[in-house]
């Protein structure tokens, strides 16, 4: 459906530095036509000085809300009115929505991530999960995975493994049954042996390094497992070819980043986002 800008368009930004890259954009204008919707999203430069002036900017003009990715993930949070509990749980937000005059601080990897889980697994519960990684989107992972579904282990593997005790301990207050720990990741093959779940939170991978893999030696891979790639671009990373071409089944980066948005999309608008729109945008633009 066609839309044109006009004085009644309302915006919403991502905020962060770089922005060029970011696909967010292309998902938001797609969603907001398909769903006739007279609202644009714009990718904002934003300098690490200027964050706190920027949601200013946002709260002052009336934005429908905004996305934040880094560097500002965790420094946009003093500016913040509010944050959900998992923001709060994670450390960081990367979706900001009105709530009448207050500007709330979400985190939509926790639930963007879920969301394509759910569609592929029915019951992940108490179960032995594998997070390779133990940066940001580990993070949110980890917290989705141990709320969700209270593992029996929940093992993250780590090149810097202090990264990912510092994370363990953050996150000690939702891990009742003392599920998490740590490995260094040389040590991976044993912990994929007994895990269900096996996720890469490294950007190993990702173009244009896509011969790149976090589980080289494909031995360790079986039917039984689920790997669940973050990676998105390219959407088919070595990872899940290889996992594929072993029987596991596989869930891409691009149906996590798609569901995080269609989090912010409905918080913003109040209304699901157009899934079928979005993905076909993404399967025109592979062709
Ligand atoms: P980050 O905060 O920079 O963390 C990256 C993690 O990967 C760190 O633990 C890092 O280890 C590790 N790592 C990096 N290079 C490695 C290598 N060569 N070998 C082993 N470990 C390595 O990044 P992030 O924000 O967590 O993002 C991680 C990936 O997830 C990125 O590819 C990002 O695009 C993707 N992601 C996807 C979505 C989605 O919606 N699909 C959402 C968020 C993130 P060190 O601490 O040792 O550096």
């Amino acid at each position: 459906m066609e839309v044109s800008v006009d004085a009644r368009t309302r915006l919403a930004a991502l905020i962060g530095d770089p922005v060029e890259h970011s696909l967010s954009p292309l998902i938001h204008n797609t969603a907001f036509r398909a769903a006739g919707l007279n609202h644009v999203y714009l990718a904002l430069r934003v300098d690490p000085s200027a964050v706190e002036t920027a949601v200013h900017g946002l709260r002052a003009l009336h934005f429908l809300g905004a996305n934040v990715t880094a560097p500002h993930k965790q420094t946009v949070i003093p500016a913040l009115d509010e944050l959900t509990p998992q923001a709060a749980a994670v450390g960081a937000v990367n979706a900001i929505a009105r709530r009448g005059d207050r500007l709330v601080g979400d985190n939509t990897d926790v639930t963007g991530f879920l969301a394509p889980l759910l569609e592929v697994a029915d019951d992940l519960r108490g179960t032995r999960m594998l997070v390779i990684g133990a940066g940001g989107a580990a993070r949110a992972v980890a917290y989705a995975l141990l709320t969700a579904f209270q593992p029996e282990h929940l093992t993250l593997a780590a090149r810097t493994p202090t990264r990912a005790e510092g994370l363990a301990s953050d996150l000690s207050k939702f891990d009742e049954h003392g599920a998490l720990g740590i490995l260094p990741t040389d040590e991976l093959i044993g912990a994929m042996k007994s895990a269900t779940l096996v996720v890469n939170a490294t950007p190993l991978g990702t173009h244009p390094n896509v011969e790149s893999t976090p589980l080289p030696d494909v031995r360790g891979i079986s039917p039984d497992h689920i790997i669940y790639d973050l990676v998105y671009n390219p959407d088919e990373t070595r990872l899940l070819r290889d996992a594929a071409a072993r029987g596991a089944r596989v869930i891409g980066g691009l149906d996590m980043l798609i569901a995080q948005a269609a989090a912010a999309f409905e918080q913003w608008t109040g209304t699901k986002m157009p899934m079928d729109a979005v993905r076909r945008v993404f399967r025109e633009r592979d062709r």
